[in-house]
């Protein structure tokens, strides 16, 4: 039986390798050929990394076994190039992640968990509940398998896909850790977000963990009883509480925090509300992001058109607040925010002919 779960070795610092080799009692300057063949060279098996003795290899791929998902299907969206990938891993868990393309560079919005359990109720990613929790690892090779077979190599990461990453702190911590390791992927910390639906003691870790990212609420109502109906994973903390999580965040790390507000008609539009989102992060350095609702067919949540939304942004401006409109992206190939689902999975339980 192998020594370390599946791919979990990819999710290991450099010296962490050096240590889970000792047992293996090989040369020491290994550990630094097999990391650069994980994280610079990326192959995808043991098998290739040629300057290793075949035994060794062997080894290896009994006691650390590492396995890159398999694209299932690839959409492109013809609107604006954006591209949805469906990802197998090899015990058949299925999850989704969207490539974007902008002026600045490539952009991957990624995964943290097969499925959630959040539940929110305008969100298709929840429908089916949670299977797992994805490794620091898998996640890695989201990124890696993702950027091969595009050939292009990212700019940013939003770890903003399915699952709630709070929901799974510290495999997602490691993850962040490992994407921005200057021995390893070393993407710039200014580059990684995460997004979360404000799970409030984690996010009071997180500000403790001098963590190079960008942190986002989706906060999306401003009364305790109309957020808790809507996200129902949150009744554990009221808004003020998560509002004021996310202030210690900005005082602790010293970085603006995103509020999320989907905007859907006639529930969280109004002038009022407006007035309270204001007053609630009086203070805090913010951004506030405005995404019109985007349809999922079992939720028909009305999304308000461009006039209805502008209006809203103006609102929030005559208050003194900074906020842009998400740009949609992806839509055609339900690649938008709230859309990712397990198409496929729901197929194979609906069973064989359909
Ligand atoms: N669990 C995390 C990240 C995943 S969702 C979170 O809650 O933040 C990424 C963003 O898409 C969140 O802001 C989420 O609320 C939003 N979203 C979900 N469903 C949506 C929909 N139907 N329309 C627009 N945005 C949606």
């Amino acid at each position: 039986m192998s020594r370390l779960p599946v791919n979990a070795v990819i999710g290991l610092s450099r010296a962490e390798l050096s240590e889970a080799l000792l047992p293996l009692q090989i040369e020491r300057y290994r550990a630094g050929q097999i990391f650069d063949w994980l994280h610079k060279k990326r192959v995808s098996s043991y098998e290739e990394m040629s300057n290793l003795p075949a035994q060794l290899r062997r080894t290896l791929a009994e006691d650390m076994p590492f396995s890159y998902p398999e694209a299932v299907s690839r959409r492109e969206s013809e609107k604006d190039g954006t591209v949805k990938y469906l990802l197998s891993y090899p015990d058949g868990a299925l999850v989704e992640s969207v490539l974007m393309h902008y002026r600045h560079g490539t952009s991957l919005c990624l995964s943290s968990q097969v499925g959630c359990r959040m539940a929110c109720r305008f969100c298709a990613s929840g429908i089916l509940g949670k299977e797992r929790n994805l490794l620091a690892g898998e996640m890695l090779e989201e990124v890696y398998a993702v950027s091969a077979l595009e050939g292009e190599r990212l700019s940013n990461i939003v770890i903003m896909g399915t699952g709630e990453p709070l929901d799974n702190y510290d495999e997602v911590v490691r993850f962040v850790r490992r994407v921005t390791d200057p021995e390893g992927n070393g993407l710039g910390g200014r580059q990684v977000a995460l997004s979360t639906c404000g799970i409030v003691p984690n996010i009071l870790r997180l500000a403790e963990e001098k963590l190079p990212l960008a942190l986002a609420l989706s906060l999306h109502a401003v009364r305790d009883s109309l957020r808790h109906e809507l996200m129902p994973g949150t009744r554990a903390w009221t808004v003020r509480e998560t509002v004021e999580a996310m202030r210690s965040y900005a005082i602790l790390t010293g970085r603006r925090v995103t509020f999320e507000y989907i905007l859907i008609r006639g529930l969280n539009d109004t002038e009022e509300d407006a007035q309270e989102l204001a007053r609630l992060i009086r203070g805090i350095p913010h951004l506030v992001n405005l995404i019109p609702v985007n349809p999922v067919a079992e939720r028909g949540f009305c999304r308000p058109d461009a006039a209805e939304t502008a209006a809203f942004k103006k609102m929030l401006e005559k208050c003194g607040i900074n906020v842009t409109i998400r740009r949609e992206m992806g839509s055609d190939v339900e690649g938008a925010c709230g859309q990712l689902r397990r198409r496929r999975m729901e197929k194979l339980k609906a069973g064989p002919s359909t």
